[in-house]
């Protein structure tokens, strides 16, 4: 496969590679990292979606959200936590599954925002490339 062919996700990948995101850990170790890190990414997000009104069921969500995004952030950076992690073949099975339903709102999301999703993705991931391991 030439480099125009491979797909924006394989272009993502190698950004997160080259950031040495990817060192040391095994594929599904890397998988479920990445699952966690889509916690904190989506926590980030949520809280910029409180509404005006307090203590609404929303803005508490996000406020869980926020602490269980600080959670994530908190697992994804200990190293110790990973060295235990092993999917097992029925595990990963499920997983294409989803992952595609994690996906599709995420696109829903780029189209009410008119983004480009795949261009973000990987002018984000190659701009974060010199930001290394934080
Ligand atoms: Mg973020």
């Amino acid at each position: 496969m030439s480099e125009t062919e491979r797909t924006v996700e394989q272009q993502v990948y190698e950004n997160i590679a080259a950031r040495k995101y990817t060192d040391g850990y095994t594929p599904g170790v890397i998988l479920v990292r990445q699952l966690v890190k889509a916690v904190e990414e989506l926590a980030e997000a949520l809280s910029h979606c409180r509404t005006a009104v307090q203590y609404t069921n929303l803005n508490t969500f996000i406020d869980e959200m926020d602490r269980v995004g600080q959670r994530a952030r908190a697992l994804f950076d200990n190293r110790m936590v990973w060295n235990l992690v092993r999917l097992t073949p029925g595990q990963r099975a499920a997983l294409p599954e989803e992952i595609a339903d994690v996906a599709i709102p995420l696109d829903v999301a780029a189209v009410v925002l008119g983004m480009d999703m795949s261009a973000a993705k990987l002018e984000k991931s190659a701009a974060d490339v010199k930001r290394g391991v934080r």
